[in-house]
């Protein structure tokens, strides 16, 4: 039986075979205690909301705890969200928790297992999950996702499993998949009934798309011409040869298709699947990093591109995150969308060691340093220069919008003069300045014809350009600092954005909305410095 619409808006939706009524806002299904509150909170006022109440009344609706759950073979039910979780595969047990912590505990708790015990893993097995109601009245069941055959506008397949009802969570491949290995298997089994091949054929998809799709969109470390053939050739033969580097492309190729999906539930499945890939490559990266041979010159490259691809990840969690209405799908992959943790992720893609590292930072050696004054040095010659000539010298490559960025970084510090007065540190002015001389120095990679792979080169350049002193200078909230880094956001993070670089969508944004929040609102000359760049 088809769900029944109540409501002008679409808002109520009943499914009478589950016997809820489900808010297609919120995205859960509502107690009839709490239906005259709910729909208050939606500003359905007094006719609007007797007429709606009166006629909710004449349906049969259950309490949460006489809601039937359906089969695990069902598909997911229209209106709820889909997230990813765990099976307990202990013998009658199928215990279903969201995350791989809860199920430890459930271990310890339940089958009188150490939480640390090392065969844990093959006690449970990754699922997708959805619940009818939140809170108190929460209770998991598990669906069988299609598996996702097309590419970003394509419709799911649903395969028809049948009603046989009589399988039970515990005996379907226990622990087969467990969690905590990482093995390329990691998307859970679509259903019991459907063949092995369902699943491999699912992950070639995604394979396919990674090979050739989105490996067009990614950006090289080093060479921005050669970028497709080292994402295409190097990588994936590495990932060939590494189960836990496949999962890492897996991961970005779903990615990829959530973010190209126009339609909720596409999305949602991609997600799922990119939170699931996501999990086994990151415990493969830790792996690798943590029994790393250092002189293997193998292990090296994969461990460069797992930075890398984790990198791309990251970045992609907080596009999708920030455009899923559920957060569940995602909670707990990756650090929340601050400024430091997007520096960080950034930097890590051509330096992994600091993704690694707990500080996030790396310290300023005397060359380094020695480095940043000559830089800095030379953004004073070159503004001098501007200021003779009237413009930034006729060899430019640049085009018109560039060129005015341009012109405009070069009379950043005299402007960051007038209004920060006179200085109290000269190592907070040097690494300011030497900031603002990379920014120029990057601009010209970034707006280079060289399209996606200049200006991603061009924005992770200037992270890995600028001293360690000036990261830190951000981080402690400097003023000056937090100008210069609304510029490289607003030109250069813009520029990739822009450039086709999807798992950057919205980041500027983001981060310039960030550095506006940490302006003193009253100081109107540091705003004046940055608010066209926000606006
Ligand atoms: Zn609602
Ligand atoms: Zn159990």
């Amino acid at each position: 039986m088809p769900p029944i619409r109540l409501d002008a808006r679409d808002l109520l939706e009943h499914n009478a075979r589950y016997g809820v009524l489900i808010c297609r806002e919120c995205r859960y299904a509502i107690q009839k205690s709490a239906l005259r509150s709910h729909l208050l909170r939606h500003k359905i006022f007094r006719g609007e909301r007797q007429r709606l109440l009166s006629s909710i009344a004449q349906l049969d609706l259950l309490e949460p705890h006489h809601v039937p759950l359906p089969d695990p073979t069902s598909p997911p039910i229209d209106g709820l969200p889909i997230s990813s979780g765990y099976c307990c595969t202990a013998t009658g047990c199928a215990h279903l928790c969201a995350t791989a912590k809860r199920m430890r505990r459930h271990w310890s708790e339940c089958h009188d297992l150490k939480e640390t015990s090392p065969n844990s893993s093959s006690f449970a097995r990754p699922v997708t999950l959805q619940t009818f109601f939140r809170g108190t009245k929460l209770r998991y069941f598990e669906v069988a996702v299609p598996p996702v055959v097309n590419t970003a506008g394509g419709i799911p397949l649903v395969t028809n499993t049948g009603d046989g009802g009589e399988s039970r969570h515990d005996e379907q491949n226990c622990g087969e998949d467990g969690p905590i290995e990482p093995r390329v298997s990691a998307p859970p089994k679509t259903s019991p009934t459907v063949s092995p091949i369902g699943a491999d054929l699912e992950m070639l998809t995604y394979f396919h798309h990674f090979t050739t799709t989105t490996s067009l969109t990614l950006p090289g470390a080093e060479h921005p011409q050669s970028a497709t053939h080292y994402w295409q050739v190097n990588v994936v033969h590495q990932a060939l040869q590494r189960q836990w580097l496949m999962c890492g492309l897996l991961a970005i190729s779903a990615g990829h298709l959530a973010a190209l999906a126009d339609e909720t539930t596409i999305k949602q499945v991609h997600c799922v699947r990119f939170a699931q890939f996501l999990r086994t490559f990151s415990i493969g990266l830790e792996e690798t990093e943590r029994g790393l041979d250092a002189v293997s010159t193998v292990a090296k490259e994969a461990k460069k591109a797992g930075g890398q691809i984790m990198c791309v990840l990251r970045c992609a969690y907080w596009v999708l995150a920030g455009s899923m209405l559920d957060q569940g799908t995602l909670t707990g992959l990756a650090a929340p969308l601050h400024i430091q943790s997007i520096l960080t992720t950034i930097r890590g893609f051509s330096t992994p060691d600091l993704l690694l590292s707990a500080a996030g930072t790396l310290s300023d050696g005397a060359e380094r340093q020695e480095a940043t004054f000559t830089q800095a040095m030379r953004v004073l010659e070159e503004v001098r220069g501007t200021s003779e000539t009237g413009h930034a010298g006729d060899a430019s490559p640049l085009n018109n919008t560039a060129s005015a960025l341009f012109n405009r970084t070069l009379t950043l510090p005299y402007r960051m003069a007038e209004t920060f007065g006179k200085p109290e540190s000269a190592e907070d002015v040097l690494a300011t300045l030497s900031a603002i001389a990379a920014l120029v120095e990057c601009s010209y990679i970034s707006f280079s014809p060289s399209g996606v792979g200049g200006a991603w080169l061009g924005m992770v350049t200037w992270l890995n350009k600028v001293p360690e002193h000036f990261i830190y200078l951000v981080g402690s909230h400097n003023l000056a600092a937090l100008v210069v880094l609304a510029h490289w956001a607003a030109f250069l993070v813009k520029r990739a954005e822009h450039c086709g670089c999807w798992f950057l969508s919205g980041l500027t944004k983001s981060i310039l909305l960030q550095i506006a929040e940490r302006l003193p609102p009253d100081n109107h000359a540091v705003q004046s410095l940055v608010e066209d760049l926000i606006a």
